[in-house]
Parts: structure tokens; C-alpha cells; sequence
């Protein structure tokens, strides 16, 4: 017995120096435990907090009609929706999101996946696979990247939104049967936008298809909240578009918006979709109450548009790098992981949940905090932000 526990303890012994190597590098993540709904104020870890680390952009997550509408689903449904979509998981609530999806989208057919990130890796490797080559921005979301991976398809990285050496790179004489580009719209740390039109373009050129995610602009961005792809007016011109239903829309889940094939496709190949069991029916309820709401109340948009302009010429005034954000996303880059981490803890101090991101959410060297705007922020909390980081600024000595 003496021995086996030895043994135990050796196969994983690495783990303890590996961890302790994290914490020096300011590396390590703490996981944090919230004791109230989402929302403007939260409690995290006993205290009380302006939260600028949520998603939840239009302020859906704790919305009565959506928590009615899981009520009312999981009086219709129950709970857990017991097998995979493909199997008999898939019930009249996601037939019937699926069909809500497809005309909020404005496109023939929607598939429902259990997760964005899901959605992402699913869709990327139903689409493109050994003898194929995937072309991914350096910034994608993790998603995506492992997406890439899985298909086994060659994976060319071009810089950061950089259409000039994408369109050299897809004009290079090639035997791949599928080329497939892929990119974020609304780049999650960054919170600038992809240069959609002119990636649609040299896409056109080179006969590669685009796929594009969506999940930080659907409710948020387009004249319909559709995303950015809506707000360049290219819908058409875009074959593959993925959203989540977790941000802009409060609930759970994600999703493909295409053609009819596409989907058909995706159903017969995606394996998160094959192999993972359907969201419960009373989640796609909620989706089903949010893209209502994204209908009839387009003001949230344009609020969460405006609080976040606001925010970011306040700090730009101030002389903090936002980097090129241009939406409800910004950044406060400070390059140093250990500086991210002290602002953070600061901010904490004086009543603010603004996450601390470093690598490998970010590249080395771009540790930022991520500030998130959301429908439910006062115009008080904005300022009051900016008031405290030029606090933040003098107290532990970081220079312009
Ligand atoms: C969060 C995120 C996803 C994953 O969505 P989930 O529904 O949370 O799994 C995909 N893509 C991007 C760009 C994201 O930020």
C-alpha cells in the first residue's frame, strides 16, 4: 500500500512546482465566487462591487422575463434535456429557437450549440480538415484557435487584422481543396473590430470561405443588433457567421447562422454537436425572451454605444492606452501582468471589479484591464472609474 501511494504522489509531483512557478510570474489565476445575480453590483468574495468584468452588455443575465421564461420552460420541460441534440436531447423549445434565431439573423438556418466555444471548434473542423488550409488572426479567441488545431488542417496565423498579408498569403499558388479564413468581429481583449469589408473582399478574391464570430457584437452592434457584419452592411457577403448566446443575450448556449446546407452540414459533422448533450429547453427559453427584448428595445444598444464612447475618451484624456478599442470592450493596457494585477486589487479597494487579463489571454507584454461597459452602468460609475485609476496612478507610482 506504502508503495502505490508513493507512486501516486510521484506522477503529479511537477504540479506544485508548476503552480508556484505561475505565482511568481503573476500568473496564477485565483477563481473568484460571486454571492448575488449579475448585474451592476455584485458581491464577489464578500464584498460589494461596481462590476466592469461581465459580458452581460445589455444587461439581460438577471432580467424578470428572462428568469420567467426558464420558469415557464422548466414547467413545460423540466431540467436536463437527456441526450444529444441528434439523439432526442433536441425538443420543440430549440426547434423553436433555432427558427427565432434564424429570423432575428435574417438568414435561412440557425443550429444551436451547447456553447459558443463549442460552436467555434465545432464548426471549423466540420468545415476544413487534412489537406485544407485554415487562415486565423493572432488574436482569435482561444476557440477558435483550438478549432484550427482540431481539424488538422494547415493553420497559417496572420498578424493581427493584417488583410494585406492575408490577401499574400491566400495569393501564394496552393493545392489545398478548402481554404477557410476565420476571425473574431469584436476581438474580446482588444475590443477593436475586425476589418470586415476588406477581409469579405479579399476572401471573394481568393474563393476562401469566411467565418466570422460574432459572440462580444450580437445585440450590441447593426442596426438590429445582429453585430458587426450587420453594421458594415455585408451580411450577405459572409457565409459562416457564429454568435453566443452567453454575452450580449444573458443566457447559455451557441450558434451557426448560414445557409440550410451549412447546417445540415454542421448536423451531419460538427462533433460538439453530435457528441455533447442538448442545452436544457428552459435555457433556450431564455435565449428566446432575450433576442425579444434585443427586438423591441434597441435603446440598449445605443446606451451601452454611448456609456462606452464616454468611458473611453475619459481615459484617453487621462493619458491611459486603450489600445484601439472602439466598443463596450476597453482595455486599460499596462504591458506588466504584476502592475495589471495591483490595479486591479487598488480598484477592488475602492468598490470596482475590473479583471486583471494577462498572458495567455493576451500576447506577453499586453496585460491590461479589461473594462467592460454594460446597460446597467450609471454615468456616475463611469466617472467615478476614471477618478480612481488617476487615484490608482499616483498611489503606486506608474508614470505616464
Ligand atoms: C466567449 C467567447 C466564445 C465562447 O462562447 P461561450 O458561449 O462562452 O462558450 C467564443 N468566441 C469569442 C470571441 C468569445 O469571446
Amino acid at each position: 500500500m506504502e508503495g502505490r501511494a508513493q507512486h501516486n504522489v510521484d506522477v503529479l509531483g511537477w504540479l506544485a512546482d508548476a503552480l508556484e512557478e505561475l505565482d511568481c510570474q503573476s500568473l496564477r489565476r485565483i477563481r473568484r465566487c460571486r454571492q448575488s445575480a449579475q448585474g451592476r453590483i455584485i458581491w464577489l468574495d464578500g464584498r460589494e462591487l461596481v462590476n466592469f468584468g461581465s459580458n452581460d452588455y445589455l444587461g439581460l443575465a438577471s432580467d424578470p422575463r428572462l428568469v420567467a421564461a426558464v420558469k415557464e420552460g422548466l414547467e413545460k420541460e423540466g431540467w436536463g434535456s437527456g441526450a444529444s441534440a441528434l439523439v432526442c436531447g433536441r425538443s420543440s423549445a430549440h426547434a423553436a429557437l433555432e427558427e427565432a434565431l434564424a429570423k432575428f439573423e435574417g438568414c435561412e438556418a440557425t443550429l444551436v450549440f451547447p456553447t459558443g466555444f463549442a460552436a467555434n471548434a465545432g464548426t471549423i473542423a466540420a468545415l476544413v480538415g487534412p489537406g485544407d488550409a485554415v487562415y486565423c488572426d493572432r488574436k482569435n479567441h482561444a476557440s477558435i484557435i483550438d478549432g484550427c488545431k482540431l481539424s488538422r488542417a494547415d493553420l497559417r496565423v496572420f498578424p493581427h487584422a493584417d488583410v494585406d498579408t492575408l490577401d499574400h498569403l491566400l495569393a501564394k499558388p496552393h493545392r489545398h481543396r478548402r481554404r477557410l479564413v476565420v476571425t473574431d468581429t469584436l476581438f474580446s481583449m482588444d475590443g477593436d473590430l475586425a476589418p470586415i469589408p476588406q477581409l469579405v473582399d479579399v476572401c471573394e478574391r481568393h474563393r476562401a470561405i469566411l467565418m466570422v464570430d460574432e459572440a462580444h457584437a450580437t445585440g450590441v452592434f447593426g442596426n438590429r443588433g445582429r453585430g458587426v457584419v450587420e453594421f458594415y452592411g455585408v451580411e450577405e457577403r459572409v457565409p459562416v457567421r457564429v454568435g453566443t448566446l452567453s454575452k450580449g443575450l444573458g443566457s447559455v448556449g451557441g450558434f451557426v447562422v448560414g445557409s440550410t446546407a451549412l447546417v445540415e452540414w454542421l448536423v451531419q459533422k460538427a462533433r460538439p454537436y453530435m457528441f455533447s448533450t442538448a442545452l436544457p429547453g428552459a435555457a433556450c427559453y431564455a435565449a428566446m425572451a432575450a433576442l425579444k427584448v434585443v427586438e423591441q428595445e434597441p435603446h440598449r444598444r445605443a446606451l451601452v454605444v454611448q456609456k462606452a464612447e464616454f468611458l473611453r475618451e475619459a481615459l484617453k484624456r487621462e493619458g491611459w492606452n486603450i489600445g484601439l478599442s472602439a466598443s463596450q470592450i476597453i482595455p486599460i493596457v499596462v504591458r506588466q501582468p504584476n502592475v495589471a494585477l495591483s490595479l486591479a486589487r487598488f480598484l477592488e479597494t475602492r468598490g470596482f471589479f475590473v479583471p486583471a487579463i494577462r498572458p495567455p489571454a493576451v500576447p506577453d507584454d499586453e496585460a491590461c484591464l479589461r473594462v467592460s461597459v454594460t446597460f446597467h452602468h450609471q454615468h456616475s460609475d463611469l466617472e467615478r472609474l476614471v477618478e480612481t485609476l488617476g487615484e490608482a496612478k499616483r498611489k503606486l507610482g506608474l508614470g505616464n
